[in-house]
Parts: C-alpha cells; structure tokens; sequence
C-alpha cells in the first residue's frame, strides 16, 4: 500500500500507533510529530515522588522508532490542522500532508474551571500530572518541606488521566515523609466523594500511615473553591473552610489536549467524540483519536488503555488502505497502584464494542481482593515494574 499517515503526539497512544503502523504495513510512510526529544510517562512518576525509584528511568526516546522502525520523527508541535486540506500545520517545518491523521495530544487543562490559579502558577503550585519536569518540582518542594508539614493535594474531578492516580500519590508521598518527616501530614482536598480502588486504598492506608493521611471528600466540605497561590491556602466549604498548605499540588480538571480542541474535533465537553468501533473521529473521516483525549466509553483514561486504542487503530488503518474488512477487537486495561513499594493493588478489565460504546465484559475482570495478606500485596507490587518495562518496550521499542 501507498500513503502518508501522519501521527500528532508521540506519548503512549501516538507512538504504539506509529511502531504498530510500520509492524502491519512496512511500505507505509509514518510520521510522527512530537515536540520533545525525551519522553516521561507519568507512570511511576509516584513511585519516584516516593522516593524509590529515579526520574531518569521513566524517560524514552525515539531513537528505535526511526533507527529500527523507519517512522519519520519530527520533534515539532502541530499548531493547526488543516482538515479539508489534509495537512498538519507545525510550528517550523511547515505543512506536511497526510492521507490518514491520528490525534493523540494526550490532556489539556482546563484551567477556567480552577479559581485562583492558572498555568502560569504551576512552577509554585505543581500539578505533576505531565511526565517530567513538573514532577522534579513537586519532589523538589516534598523534600524541602519541615517535619511537621502539610502536603496538600487537591485530586480533580472526572474524566480525567489516571483515575487512581491521586490516591496512589498521596499513599506514596506519605510512604516518603514515613521515613524522612515522620511529624508531616498529607490532606487531600476532593470535588468528588468516592474514588477508584478506595476500599483497597483505605485498607492500605489504615495498615500503613494510620492517621498521617486524611481525605476529605465534596459531603465532608472538601470541594476546592479558591487557590490562593502565594499563600499557598485551598478556601473549601463554600469558601468558610481554609487550609494552608507546606507543599500544595493542584490537578486540575482537564479536556482533550489543545491541538484537538483547535481543529474542531472536540465536542461540549472538550473531549474528542469517536465511533469507539475504530476510534475513527465522529468529527471528520480520516481522522483517529487516541489515548486520553478520545471519549472510550468505559476505558479509563490510560497508558494501558491507550496503547490498546492505539493498536485498534494501526490495525483500521492499515485494513482500510488495503480494501480489507476493518478487524475490531476487545481491548483491555489493567492498571497497578502502589501504596508503598511492597503493597500493590491492581484493576483489570476487558472491553468490547456494545450497543454503540466500548464496554467491559461481565465477570473478565476484576479488582485484586480486600482483606488479603502481606505477602500477597507484596507480590502484586513485584508485578508492576514488569508491567512498566514490558508497556513501555512495546510502546517505544
Ligand atoms: P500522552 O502520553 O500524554 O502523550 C501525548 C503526547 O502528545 C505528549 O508527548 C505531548 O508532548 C504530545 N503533544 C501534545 N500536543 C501536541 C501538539 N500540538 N503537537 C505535537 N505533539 C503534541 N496509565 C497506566 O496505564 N498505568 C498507570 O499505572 C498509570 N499511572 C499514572 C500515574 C499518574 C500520576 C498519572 C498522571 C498518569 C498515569 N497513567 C497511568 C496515565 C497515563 O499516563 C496516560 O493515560 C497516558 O499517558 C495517555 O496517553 P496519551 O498518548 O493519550 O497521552
């Protein structure tokens, strides 16, 4: 077969689709647009906040995907697409032209929505929820911080990245400040008044920081409604209630990321509308979305489930430029959290297309047990940097 097919967003949705794209179809040319050299996943970003393991080992480059692959990397940002033309507009390399787009910008943030603060602000308040260097600030903050601080982490509300994620944290930097500020706290303010895995996380939590470790949820008064930056306090409970942090870390609610915003492919509610049969954009033909900017049904917004989309889709590409019939298949997501380097809790799904959406197949999955001994959760932590090295080598090779 013959044609260009362009990927915007070289993180773990766009980068499966470029390698999985060449791996089906080695003739096809691949372009993968990507403004940084050096990928962070935000996966084990909590493991090294808690001081476990090193930044450096959760970075990737792409050097196996153009050496031993042939995809054309382009370290550029696409500013624009233009749809009717079917080309990408880049900030320096021009236009380039595609037969077939896919989109994966990953999140944006919707800062409209948080009072207080906006992106300008996350150097003194880090949000930590992009790979890198917000991370290091965070960790730079935490390690600074007295013995007797507060660490104050305000999760977001739904959809958003990594629904886990926040809980996973806030057990990880308590697991930290266990060892080196053994007086420190951690609160977390919540919009929301339930969370993922929170029997799992409670049980960790009541066996391992006892009283270190505080949640409050949106019945309980902890609905963030103000940030007030250089004071570092979150006004909660109308606005009555203030907490003054030592280290605050605001994750803000989020949206598709800006690029699919500005091409249209978005819809009210700032994520990217697709037949979840393909992945195909609702918006305009010959144009894919995945990873956490696609609306996916019951998949979460992750790395796993990202990776999967990502091979549904180099699988629709390639059937479709060769005349075959568009395979479809399930997809799964499994997803570990720690809660100190030996306690591991895990999630597990599978998904098939039904009645319009991607949903999860009864009685395929399921949650690791409540109640289970050390030596269990000990052996389900031993499984999660095998998850980590085997994800992140079929993503960049
Ligand atoms: P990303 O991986 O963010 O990639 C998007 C890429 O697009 C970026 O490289 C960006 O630079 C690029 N980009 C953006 N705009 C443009 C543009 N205009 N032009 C060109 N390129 C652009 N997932 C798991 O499966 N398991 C876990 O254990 C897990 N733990 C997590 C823990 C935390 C704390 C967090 C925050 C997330 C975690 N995740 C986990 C979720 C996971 O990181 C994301 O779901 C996943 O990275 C989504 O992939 P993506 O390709 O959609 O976006």
């Amino acid at each position: 077969i013959e044609g260009r097919v362009v990927v915007v967003g070289g993180g773990s949705g766009g980068a499966t689709t470029a390698r999985y794209l060449k791996h089906h179809a080695p003739e096809l040319e691949v372009t993968l647009i990507e403004p940084n050299e050096s990928y962070y996943t935000c996966y084990g970003g909590n493991w090294y906040l808690g001081g476990f393991r090193e930044l450096r080992t959760l970075r990737h480059g792409y050097h196996t995907l153009r050496d031993d692959y042939g995809i054309e990397v382009i370290h550029d940002r696409a500013r624009d697409i233009d749809l009717d033309g079917h080309r990408v507009v880049t900030a320096e390399n021009g236009r380039i032209s595609y037969d077939r787009l896919v989109v994966a910008p990953g999140i944006a943030f919707d800062w409209d929505r948080v009072e207080g603060m906006d992106g300008d602000d996350t150097i003194a308040v880090p949000h930590a929820w992009w790979g890198g260097a917000q991370y290091s600030i965070l960790r730079g903050q935490i390690e600074a911080m007295e013995d007797g601080g507060t660490v104050v982490i305000c999760p977001p509300d739904g959809p958003y990245r990594c629904p886990p994620g926040p809980y996973e944290r806030m057990s990880l930097i308590a697991h930290y400040l266990k060892q080196h500020k053994p007086r420190a706290k951690v609160l977390a303010l919540d919009p929301k008044d339930s969370f993922s895995k929170q029997g799992l996380f409670e049980e960790a939590w009541e066996a391992l920081y006892g009283d270190m470790i505080e949640w409050v949820p949106a019945k309980e008064g902890g609905k963030p409604e103000r940030i007030a930056v250089r004071e570092r306090k979150v006004f909660t409970d109308g606005g009555d209630a203030e907490h003054r942090a030592d280290v605050l870390n605001v994750i803000p609610p989020q949206k598709a990321g800006a690029i699919a915003e500005r091409a249209g492919l978005t819809d009210e509610g700032g994520w990217c509308p697709v037949d979840q049969r393909t992945f195909r954009s609702t918006r305009h033909d010959d144009v894919y979305v995945v990873g956490d900017a696609a609306v996916a049904g019951d998949m979460p917004k992750s790395g796993h489930a990202a990776n999967n989309q990502a091979k549904l889709v180099a699988a629709s590409i390639v059937s479709e430029l060769r005349g075959h019939e568009v395979p479809g298949f399930p997809m799964v997501n499994t997803c570990y959290s720690l809660a100190a380097p030996d306690w591991g809790v895990t999630v597990a799904a599978v998904y098939e297309y039904r009645d319009g959406e991607m949903r999860s197949v009864e009685g395929a999955g399921g949650l690791s047990p409540e109640g289970a001994s050390r030596e269990f959760r000990a052996r389900e932590a031993d499984y999660a940097p095998g998850w980590y090295a085997s994800i992140t080598r079929d993503i960049f090779g």
